[in-house]
Formats: structure tokens, C-alpha cells, sequence
């Protein structure tokens, strides 16, 4: 009998989704490695995946039992499940009798396991009656969500990690996955050395270790994205370097996208972006003579006031050149989190209803309100993450439920998220560790399994649907979400929650996509655990999933085509930059830290590669503000300030600086937390806040 028990089960950081077999051995000591038979990783694991294994092992910062206190002057004490879940229940029944359904609202996570997230979604959408349900994904991949929708007719992503191995020109755009996709970077890097021309083009204000491999650094102004892309279409259409039959037979609008890029010279491009024509010139070149052309973009293209536009404009590039369901080719957008994509699936965001069904259509809220058996569901989008907290601070939203996320270290303009909580009535966290700054204005917590101490699914960012195993029991009361959430509705008095298991759940979800352009009604629990994992759509129990979406050229828009989406504004619509606060700020993630480090804080390992937070200063603004590589500095901006160390650097062009996302209030309030400075204006069609540009000062402390 072998010394360990192995199971198979997914990473649970970026949107990779790599595969990892993690072994038990007798004594319950848990290893990890890459699964070599996974189709994303084959075996490899970054930094993060390798030490996973620590993160469910230390269980020092565990939420063991359920906490609650009687009021805000009283302390938490612990409780029993039934307790809590009374209690609770007893709250939100008082809350919404007295000020209606939307008084009450969830706040959940892309981290979230895809049954959890619906069960979420039903409980609140078709049972409490209010679509008051956001999550931190708004924060990651709503304008992606958006730019889809508009191009395609459907949130779809269209293609596949395959697709990398058979391209020749990669744009990577407002993305760093050297750090923050890492076993992607290493398959993009892998078939750059096999096939030395590929060429790469890497779109970034910042030098970032992505450029290493890159053969032309786009080192954009911020924000200025739409300029560089539509520079880039009018260099193509004025070359005759589009695929006129693709273009004619299968998209609309093209005239109008012409007229708009061509309404600027390259000159006037050039100078916008800051950069020059001939770069632009070049960039052109490398995507006209690519046979494969792949774009692949993060956060900055996603978090901007004017993101959307920037999808669209990217999205552009791919539709001109005809670029789009065939091999080794299309627009690819990267999620941050593990399953932000299983959670757009279920609806669970407060635009969305499950199955990606259309929560504006008549027809299909009654058919999810018939079919899950509950209440009408409400037409009236709920509040997404930032007007959720407004809400919270204006007394509009009463109670809040944070399931899986640290907002008061996340979402933008920190204190007044800060402000808000104190001003919610009612603060459920349901959480697996003590370490999240959000606890501190609980009235309720409510402690959680986590990786590798439940089962389920999630979705990665090429729609592979991936089974992850349960490993070990979670420590003390912990329970998982689904669980928690079934037994809350039960305590409120709904029917429909009857589950003994998470793969009830996912039986559900998958029954009610069938007929969907998600269709994965011919996938379960046992075709995941024997098969492995599948991209949607699976829609038949034979079926084996879809490797690449509209190779047959059909879009899902009403005209069967897809469509150039003109962008609106090409230049940024955030903050102007002033003479109090001369500096454009943009945050982003490091290597070896994920999120608001809960998890990843913890691993020693991990701490060797950066351990405090800092800001980036290019090496002249830094010089005129008498700022030397290692000093402490104040940094300001309209919302509050920072106290942090100084890295002098010549990456960032004068008059950007950056710092990392990862630091809360660990030495107190102003110290190294980014979301003091940011902003939280928002896209105006995704409502995804801009963390890429705010106006502030730096000085000497
Ligand atoms: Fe996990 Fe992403 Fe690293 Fe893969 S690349 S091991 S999914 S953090």
C-alpha cells in the first residue's frame, strides 16, 4: 500500500487554473506538485501553487468558531453554529420587513468555489428578492465582461492555453503574467524559444519582467490604450493589412470603426501615447505578417474609467485582421482570480443572472424564477462593489454578508470603505482567516473551509471547468460556504435549499444552462473526477468540451456577426493630474504575494522574494523630490496618504509612480495601504473602479 493518498485538485490563486496532485501522507502532512496530466500546467507550478500545501498546514490564523457580538459597544464571543445562523437569519428577516429587500446585500469573491457562488446568487436573486449581489471580480474582469458582450453578443472567451503553441505574435497588453500568470508567461516564453520569430509586443507604462521577452516595449502614457489600438487599426487599414472577406462576410460596423481611427493622424496617436510613430509602425508590422496573432490583457485594460473602451479597441485589432476562431489565434482575456470565470457563469454579479442568462429579459427571470422555485427576481440591477459600500455609508444598505474577500484592503478609497462598515447596521465576514483587516467591523464571523478542505469546481480563464478534491477536514466548526449558505437559508424560511452536497448543487447549475451558449449539461461530478476537466460547452453527456469558440464564424450577436465597437473616449477620464498632486499612481500585484495576503503573508518562503510594501519613483522625479533608493516617503493623494519605502527606478517613465496592492493596516492606518490614495471613480458601463490612475504626491518623510 503506497505511503500517500493522492488527489486532484486545482490552484487557487490566479486564473491559470493549474492542475495539482496534492498527496497526503499518514500522519495527514500534505505536498503539492503539478499535475503532470493537466492540460494548462503539465506539471509546472509557480512560486504560489508550490507552496499551497503551507497555507492549509499553518492553521495559526484559522477561524475556528463562529464569533458574534450583541452590539457594536460589545465584544465577539463565540457562539454555536445555530446560534450565529439564528441570529443572523433573525437580523436580515427584521431588516428587509422594515426597509425592504434591497437594504440587505452580499459582497463575495472570485475565489469563490462555482456551487458556492451559486448558491449565493439563487439565495439572494431568487429567494430574498433583491439582485444586491457583487462581488470582487467587478474589481478584476467586468469591462472584459462588457467588451465581450458588445464585440460578440456573449460574455465568451475565445480560445484556449493550446492556442499559445501555434501562434507567431503575442500582444500583451496592460499585463504582467511573468509575475502574475506565471505558468502561462512560461508556455508564451517556451514557444518564443522554440520558434524565434515569434514576435511579442508587450503594451505596459511600466517595464516589467513580461518585457524580457518582449521585441517591442509599448511604454504607453497611462490610460492612453484606445489612442495606441485605434494608431494601430488606421496603420492596418491604410496598409491594406485587414481580411477584407472576414470583415465583410462576418462583422458589422467596419465604416464607422474606420471613420473613427482614421479621424487622427499617427503623429497625433504618437504624441497621446507617448510614444513614437515608428513603434507604432512596427507594431503594425509584426501583427500584419503574423499567421497566428494572439492578444492576451489584464487589470490594465480592465480596472479604467474607461475600460471597456479599451477592451473594445482591443478586441478591434483581432476582428480587423480576421484574427479570431482559428488556430493560434484571438482575443484572450486574463482573470486575475481562480474563478471569476465560474462565477460569470452563475450569474454572480449584480448585472447577471445564472446560466448567462439576460437579467434585462422578462422571459428569462421568470424562467430562473420558476425554475429555482423561489420568488419573482427583480429587474432593478442591485448595487455593484463600490455602490454597494456608498450604500453602506449613506444608510441605504443596512447589512452586508462578505463572503471570501478582504474589501477593506481591496476595494478603492480605503477609508471610506472604512467609514462605511462602521456605518452598517449588520457585518457578516465568512472567512478562513483572522488575518483579513474586514473582521475587525464584524458583528458576525463565521469561520470557513478552505482549499483543500472541501470539494468543487472551478473555471479558468480558457472556460476550463476543473474538479477540485477535498484533502483534508477544515480545522475546528469550519464549514464550507456552500454548506454555511444552505443552512442561512434554511434558518430564513426558504424552501429550495434541501442539499446534502456540493455536487447537488453543481447538478443544478448544470441542469439550467442547458440550451445556454454555456451549455454544460453534459458535465457532472464523475465525468470531472475520471475525465478531468473540460472547456465549455459540454453540452451533451458524450460531449468533450470546446477547445475554440466561433471557428464557424458565427458570433451571438442578433446579426450572427460580430461587431467593431467604436470607442467612445480615447484619452483617460479619470483624475487630472494637478500641481498639488503632479504624479500619476498605478498599483498592481508582485510575484509572490496574492491579494491582501491572508494566505500567501504567511508562507516564509514567499516573504524572501519581497516582504514590505514600497512605491516605484522614476529615478528624475524622485531626484527633484531629493529621494534616495531606500528612503521612507509620504504619499498623498485627495483621499488619504501612505507612509512607505522608496525603490528609485528607471522602469517607469517621469511622472508615473507605482505600488503594490497586497499591504493593509499592518503597522496601522497609513502605512503601505495603496487604497488610501486610489480612486474610486468607476467605467461608466462596467462599473469596474480605475486602480490604474490616480493623482498624488510624493515627498520625503
Ligand atoms: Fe497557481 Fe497561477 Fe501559479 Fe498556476 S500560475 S500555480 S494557477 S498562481
Amino acid at each position: 500500500m503506497s505511503a500517500f493518498k493522492t488527489y486532484k485538485t486545482t490552484c487557487s490563486y490566479c486564473g491559470v487554473g493549474c492542475g495539482i496532485i496534492a498527496k497526503k501522507d499518514r500522519r495527514g502532512v500534505i505536498t503539492v506538485e503539478g499535475d503532470p496530466d493537466h492540460p494548462v500546467n503539465r506539471g509546472m507550478l509557480c512560486s504560489k501553487g508550490m507552496n499551497l500545501h503551507h497555507v492549509v498546514q499553518d492553521k495559526e490564523d484559522r477561524i475556528l468558531y463562529p464569533e458574534m457580538r450583541w452590539s457594536k459597544e460589545h465584544a465577539r464571543e463565540r457562539v454555536s453554529w445555530d446560534q450565529a445562523l439564528d441570529r443572523a437569519a433573525k437580523v436580515f428577516n427584521t431588516i428587509i420587513k422594515k426597509h425592504g429587500p434591497d437594504s440587505v446585500g452580499f459582497y463575495v469573491s472570485g475565489q469563490c468555489l462555482t456551487e458556492e457562488y451559486y448558491l449565493v446568487n439563487k439565495l439572494t436573486k431568487g429567494f430574498i428578492g433583491t439582485n444586491n449581489l457583487d462581488t470582487n471580480s467587478r474589481l478584476c474582469m467586468s469591462s472584459a465582461v462588457v467588451g465581450y458582450k458588445q464585440a460578440f453578443g456573449e460574455d465568451s472567451v475565445p480560445i484556449s492555453y493550446d492556442d499559445i503553441e501555434l501562434a507567431d505574435c503575442f500582444m500583451i497588453a496592460g499585463a504582467n503574467p511573468a509575475w502574475c500568470h506565471p505558468i502561462l508567461y512560461r508556455r508564451i516564453e517556451a514557444r518564443k524559444e522554440k520558434n524565434p520569430s515569434t514576435k511579442i509586443i508587450v503594451v505596459d507604462p511600466r517595464k516589467t519582467q513580461s518585457c524580457d521577452i518582449a521585441d517591442l516595449h509599448l511604454q504607453i502614457l497611462p490610460g492612453t490604450d484606445v489612442a495606441l489600438y485605434n494608431a494601430i487599426a488606421k496603420r492596418l487599414i491604410d496598409r491594406k493589412k485587414i481580411d477584407k472577406s472576414f470583415i465583410h462576410g462576418h462583422t458589422d460596423n467596419f465604416n464607422a470603426l474606420k471613420e473613427s481611427v482614421c479621424s487622427f493622424s499617427l503623429t497625433e496617436y504618437a504624441k497621446i501615447c507617448g510614444i513614437t510613430v515608428a513603434e507604432i509602425k512596427k507594431a503594425a508590422s509584426y501583427i500584419s505578417n503574423a499567421k497566428g496573432f494572439i492578444t492576451l490583457w489584464a487589470m490594465g485594460l480592465n480596472q479604467s474609467s474607461i475600460g471597456v473602451n479599451k477592451n473594445n479597441a482591443l478586441i478591434n485589432l483581432s476582428l480587423l485582421t480576421g484574427h479570431i476562431g482559428k488556430p493560434g489565434s484571438g482575443p484572450f482575456s486574463l482573470t486575475g482570480q481562480p474563478n471569476a470565470m465560474g462565477g460569470r457563469e452563475v450569474g454572480g454579479m449584480a448585472n447577471l443572472l445564472a446560466a448567462h442568462k439576460d437579467l434585462a429579459n422578462d422571459h428569462h427571470r421568470r424562467e430562473v424564477a420558476n425554475f429555482w422555485g423561489g420568488k419573482e427576481i427583480s429587474s432593478k440591477p442591485g448595487l455593484t462593489a463600490t455602490e454597494m459600500f456608498d450604500a453602506l455609508e449613506n444608510g441605504k444598505l443596512k447589512a452586508v454578508w462578505i463572503i471570501c474577500t478582504n474589501p477593506l484592503v481591496s476595494l478603492p478609497n480605503a477609508n471610506k470603505v472604512e467609514k462605511a462598515l462602521k456605518n452598517a447596521k449588520f457585518v457578516v465576514v465568512q472567512d478562513i482567516s483572522n488575518r483579513s483587516e474586514t473582521i475587525e467591523h464584524a458583528d458576525l464571523v463565521l469561520p470557513a473551509a478552505g482549499w483543500a478542505e472541501k470539494e468543487g469546481t472551478m473555471t479558468n480563464s480558457e472556460r476550463r471547468i476543473t474538479y477540485l478534491d477535498k484533502v483534508v477536514d477544515p480545522p475546528g466548526e469550519a464549514l464550507p460556504d456552500v454548506e454555511i449558505l444552505w443552512r442561512f437559508a434554511r434558518k430564513m424560511g426558504y424552501k429550495g435549499f434541501d442539499y446534502n452536497s456540493a455536487e447537488e448543487v453543481y447538478k443544478e447549475h448544470c441542469s439550467l444552462t442547458k440550451g445556454t451558449n454555456i451549455d454544460i449539461s453534459g458535465l457532472n461530478y464523475i465525468r470531472l473526477k475520471t475525465e478531468g476537466s473540460f472547456q465549455w460547452p459540454v453540452p451533451k453527456n458524450n460531449h468533450a468540451g470546446t477547445e475554440r469558440l466561433f471557428e464557424d464564424k458565427k458570433f451571438y450577436t442578433d446579426t450572427g456577426n460580430a461587431k467593431f465597437v467604436v470607442p467612445k473616449f480615447i484619452k483617460p477620464t479619470s483624475e487630472i493630474c494637478t500641481e498639488k498632486y503632479p504624479l500619476i499612481l498605478t498599483s498592481g500585484r508582485i510575484r509572490d504575494q496574492w491579494h491582501t495576503r491572508t494566505k500567501t503573508g504567511k508562507v516564509n518562503r514567499l516573504l524572501t522574494h519581497i516582504r514590505d510594501p514600497y512605491i516605484e519613483v522614476n529615478q528624475v522625479d524622485a531626484f527633484l523630490r531629493k529621494l534616495n533608493d531606500g528612503d521612507i516617503a509620504i504619499v498623498e493623494s485627495k483621499r488619504g496618504k501612505v507612509r512607505v519605502r522608496v525603490k528609485v527606478c528607471d522602469t517607469l517613465n517621469k511622472g508615473v509612480v507605482f505600488m503594490p496592492i497586497h499591504w493593509g493596516k499592518v503597522f496601522g492606518n497609513d502605512y503601505g495601504r495603496v487604497n488610501n490614495l486610489t480612486t474610486n471613480i468607476v467605467d461608466p458601463m462596467s462599473k469596474e473602479p480605475d486602480f490604474k490612475f490616480s493623482a498624488v504626491q510624493v515627498s520625503k518623510y
